[in-house]
């Protein structure tokens, strides 16, 4: 079977291989049989390794839902009666945090600062300092909306010298950037299949202490169907997902992780790496400006300005993009006016280069000018 091949430079889902779409193209199988949950026993297991948790302190649990699910479930399922949540927030990412608290009334305190930059690592520990009440400290590990990456080791330092549990949304960094959540002190960690994992759409997952979930099950429940303890609680007693999983997706991320295993953490890493410089290369050589200071970048979003030309128009170089299988994105930046190239998924330098090709063409169609 040919699959036309589309190089996705959004911030996910991202580009897969031919083997990971057709892996999903199964004998039809009643999710309740032995035999899947079985699939998931050895899925929830491969999941840990990606991030290197010890299998005694950490478990995984499936939530078949986008990556947005796993913000939702932490921030409903892990605070305590009476306790607070410290939101980190440099971009739009944890700003979603902030509106989770806000939808569940939970006590919260939102540390804003600029989205251009690292939070400021004085003011957190003075908040945590003067709020003896937090009991969890939230904070994307890769502010996709920017691309900037947060120190989350030092945070979630922090976070346990005043007694906190760390809770990081690490969706766009999980698989790409190597993490330990023991060596980056992180208690909570999650994503979703489709980005970092180049497996598909659908399923979701959240990487904690096991003690901690078990102390959860006294804390105030605050949802049904996204109530982290149950879920758990059911994978221990059967096996299985409470609800009806994603099959087909659950069948794709198998083969994924075979995948991401295979070609390894440190090469995958590398090979993300390469296709965001030569993204800035392309970028440079365009004359265009990027936003964020490339110290402080992940090295998988580039947030790109757009250029000073009535002529563009992102909607139009965008579709014509497009048409020639490759997609942009729009920025996440309220104050600037932005667009993003991501170094996700299953894609390497040569193709960035030929997206240069077509984005060039693009631009020379429309008139718009550059270097
Ligand atoms: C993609 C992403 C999510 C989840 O977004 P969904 O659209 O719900 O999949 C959450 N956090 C971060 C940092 C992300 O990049």
């Amino acid at each position: 079977m040919q699959i036309k091949r589309n190089i996705l430079l959004n911030p996910g889902p991202a580009t897969t291989t031919d083997s990971v779409k057709l892996a999903q193209v199964v004998p039809d199988i009643c999710p309740r049989e032995k035999e899947f949950a079985g699939l998931m026993k050895g899925l929830r297991n491969d999941l840990l390794k990606v991030v290197h948790a010890p299998a005694d302190q950490y478990t995984a649990v499936l939530f078949c839902g986008s990556g947005t699910i796993n913000i939702d479930i932490c921030l409903n399922s892990l605070l305590p009666e009476g306790k607070k949540v410290l939101v980190i927030n440099n971009g739009a990412y944890n700003t979603r945090a902030v509106e989770v608290c806000q939808m569940y009334h939970l006590p919260h305190i939102d540390l804003k600062s600029s989205v251009f930059e690292r939070p400021d690592m004085a003011l957190v520990e003075k908040t945590l300092q003067e709020n003896g009440d937090i009991a969890m400290v939230y904070c994307c590990h890769h502010e996709t909306g920017t691309g900037v990456l947060n120190p989350i080791r030092e945070i979630g330092a922090l976070a346990h010298k005043y007694g906190a549990i760390f809770v990081s949304d690490t969706t766009s960094s999980l698989g790409m950037i190597p993490l330990d959540v023991i060596k980056d002190n992180v208690d909570f960690c999650m994503a979703s299949a489709q980005k970092g994992l180049m497996a598909m759409s659908g399923l979701s997952f959240i990487i904690g202490r096991e003690d901690i979930i078990r102390a959860s099950k006294n804390y105030p429940t605050r949802s049904y169907y996204t109530n982290l303890y149950l879920q758990y609680e059911y994978f221990e007693k059967t096996g299985e997902m409470h609800f009806t999983p994603p099959v087909q997706t659950i069948y794709a991320t198998i083969q994924a992780l075979k995948e991401y295993f295979a070609e390894g953490e440190e090469a995958k890493f590398a090979r993300h790496h390469r296709v965001y410089e030569a993204i800035h290369r392309g970028i440079d050589k365009l004359g265009f400006e990027t936003v964020i200071d490339p110290k402080i970048e992940s090295g998988l979003v580039v947030s790109v300005k757009y250029p000073d030309d009535p002529n563009w128009d992102f909607e139009k170089v965008h579709d014509y993009c497009f048409e020639r299988g490759f997609t942009i994105y729009p920025g996440k930046i309220s104050t600037s006016n932005t667009f993003r190239l991501c170094a996700l998924g299953a894609i390497d330098e040569p193709d960035i280069v030929a997206f240069f090709e077509s984005f060039t063409e693009a631009l020379d169609t429309f008139k718009i000018k550059h270097r």
